[in-house]
């Protein structure tokens, strides 16, 4: 067994950790088998950004690094309903949103790998995000939109000089345009991609590291794509075989009501992610009803003995005016976790050390949060 491989999630085949591949010849999800090496000690003295677990990081050679210095965001404490909760600040990353985590390896990777054109779609902060570490690396790309995404989105796309694609469908159509544009480029995408998961996992390595190298007892976490949920279980499981924490916390995932098919298969034990009726949703990075990574989700918060919980528009509101009365400028979708953390509190805690995060800048939604404060 190498100690580094693509694995398929659904044959087990191996393909060597260099090849240019994002998902398997049939078709199905990559995943990551490789050896971190962490160290308390080295880590210490390092800059206070993600690379300080360089050796945790699968990019070879540094020289290939595309990195801004981000990372090692602050953790504060902020008290929800009664209980003082430690909140990663990620809204404070270069382009507003902890998808730079996953940004800064994945294309760090696709450097690595010669690879000069990809294709990303999203409406949002993976694609601000993709597009801003492939300007800064040269890297071309092409990001594919549904018609209708926001102007200050899409301004923030075509600023960093991505080329956009303005497809006339629906978000699934506009996965499928990518998918397709894939075939003859490579596909930076925060859900397929493996490596960005590789990215994502730094923030348990950041909060163990800032907890005195101690495992919390709860995350809670979105639930959408799962780019950060699934991350923080990988780099947790890491710490935990590296000998510097004693578990892996259990893992909170928070969906909007309007758009929550992990909870419902959760609640109902399915083991496969039901198709469902959606409504629109204030939390727009959550508005994921067919997350392709949706089964690995469902398997982490259940190993972990999490939950999964749903939070409604009023909560999801309540709870952005609440951190904006702190001094807190989140966009809605970020607001949607604190709704979570507080229904945790209010209904499951249990004297526990909980840790969550403020996942994106209130700047990218300067509209929607208007229609709720100035009401
Ligand atoms: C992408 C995103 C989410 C959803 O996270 P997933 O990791 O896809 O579940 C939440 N908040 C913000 C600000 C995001 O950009």
């Amino acid at each position: 067994m190498k100690p580094n491989a693509l694995i398929c999630t659904q044959t087990g085949e191996e393909y060597p950790l260099d090849e240019p591949i994002w998902q398997s010849p049939k078709g199905y999800l990559l995943d990551i088998r490789f050896r971190p090496f962490l160290d308390k000690t080295s880590t210490r003295t390092r800059p206070a950004n993600l690379w300080r677990y360089r050796e945790a990081i699968p990019v070879e050679k540094d020289e290939n690094i595309v990195s801004f210095g981000e990372g090692a965001t602050p953790m504060q404490k902020i008290n929800i309903a009664g209980v003082d909760v430690h909140f990663k600040l990620d809204f404070l990353f270069p382009t507003g949103s902890y998808k730079d985590r996953g940004s800064a390896v994945l294309i760090s990777k696709i450097k690595e790998l010669g690879i000069r054109h990809v294709v990303q779609d999203s409406s949002g902060n993976a694609a601000s995000s993709i597009a801003a570490y492939c300007a800064k690396a040269d890297i071309a790309c092409d990001i594919y939109v549904p018609k209708g995404i926001s102007e200050a989105k899409l301004t923030q796309i075509r600023a960093f000089g991505a080329n956009v694609k303005i497809i006339d469908g629906s978000r699934e159509d506009t996965a499928q345009a990518a998918l397709e544009a894939a075939k003859n480029s490579y596909y930076a995408s925060h859900c397929w991609n493996p490596f960005f998961f590789q990215g994502t996992k730094t923030f348990a390595f950041e909060v163990a590291e800032q907890l005195g190298w101690k495992a919390p007892d709860v995350v809670i976490l979105p639930a959408g794509n799962g780019t950060l949920l699934i991350g923080a279980y990988i780099g947790f499981r890491e710490l935990m075989k590296a000998g510097i924490t004693d578990k892996i916390p259990k893992i909170i995932g928070v969906q909007a009501a309007n758009c929550s098919p992990l909870y419902q298969a959760y609640n109902e034990g399915l083991p496969y992610i039901p198709k469902i009726e959606t409504l629109p949703t204030l939390a727009e990075g959550l508005a994921i009803a067919q997350p392709i990574r949706g089964k690995q989700m469902l398997q982490y918060v259940e190993l972990t003995e999490g939950v999964f919980l749903s939070v409604s528009e009023e909560e999801i509101k309540d709870a952005l005016l609440l951190m904006c009365s702190r001094g807190y400028f989140i966009e809605p979708t970020s607001a949607a976790v604190v709704a979570g953390v507080q229904k945790y509190v209010e209904q499951f805690w249990e004297n526990e050390k909980i840790v969550s995060v403020l996942t994106g800048s209130g700047l990218k939604a300067v509209d929607k949060i208007a229609k709720i404060v100035n009401k």
